[in-house]
């Protein structure tokens, strides 16, 4: 099974207005991807109209959320349906700082229906820190029944590694998202900056529609993430 597991929708600010949930599902089948997550920053408010979106072209949808925990690292959320993901995402957003929203500043944050329709902009700027560390989100997704992965944690910002220096003992995850493990892998395994022997992810994290990945890797056949997609 083909994965891209790190895609941003036209919610995330920082995200192209262009990534559109009926867009994203018919590009990641025009890339020939079998599974594909939509993780935009700390909401799932995308996720109904990806998973529609999904299902007609033909296209799994494994939904996700990207939290920005307290201490600014970047965890990645996945779960076994949507509804859980709104729940998730509506614990997120009481804990967002509120103060004003400019789009103009930050960009627009954009809900839209399945046939690419406004549906609402959400107020709050959504790639803030929750104010929730990384154990509490982690807690928080397991009992909605989904999985935690430290996103990125080859990146010298936002990342489990660049912040925290090393893989906790006490934070034990299934799996870590490596951007480049062809570069970075094997330098994090001997500095036991990561745990050996852990699954190994890597996803575009696109945040515009040709980032999509054109040559997606495939899902081990033992993936922890099977769980959540049967
Ligand atoms: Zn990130
Ligand atoms: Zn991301």
């Amino acid at each position: 099974m083909t994965y891209d597991l790190h895609i941003h929708s036209c919610l995330s600010p920082c995200a192209e207005d262009d990534m559109t949930p009926a867009t994203i599902a018919g590009f990641a089948k025009l890339n020939g991807i079998d599974v594909i997550a939509v993780a935009d920053h700390n909401s799932a408010l995308n996720l109904p109209a990806v998973k529609i979106a999904c299902d007609t072209y033909g296209v799994k949808l494994l939904p996700g959320i990207e939290v920005n925990t307290a201490e600014e690292i970047h965890l990645l959320t996945y779960f076994p349906t949507v509804e859980a993901a709104l729940k998730m995402s509506d614990a997120l957003y009481e804990k967002l700082p509120a103060y004003p929203y400019d789009h103009n500043i930050w960009g627009r944050q954009l809900v839209l229906n399945e046939d690419d329709q406004l549906l609402q902009e959400v107020d709050r700027l959504l790639t803030g820190a929750v104010g929730m560390d990384i154990y509490t989100v982690k807690r928080l997704c397991e009992e909605l029944g989904g999985i935690a992965v430290p996103a990125h944690v080859d990146k010298d910002s936002f990342s489990l590694l660049s912040v925290l220096g090393f893989a906790p003992e006490d934070l034990p995850f299934e799996a870590y998202e490596v951007k480049r493990p062809e570069h970075t892998l094997q330098k994090l395994l001997d500095t036991g900056r990561m745990p050996p022997g852990q699954e190994i992810l890597t996803s575009s994290d696109a945040h515009q529609l040709g980032d999509i990945a054109e040559h997606p890797r495939v899902l081990a056949e033992n993936s922890c993430l099977l769980r959540l997609l049967r």
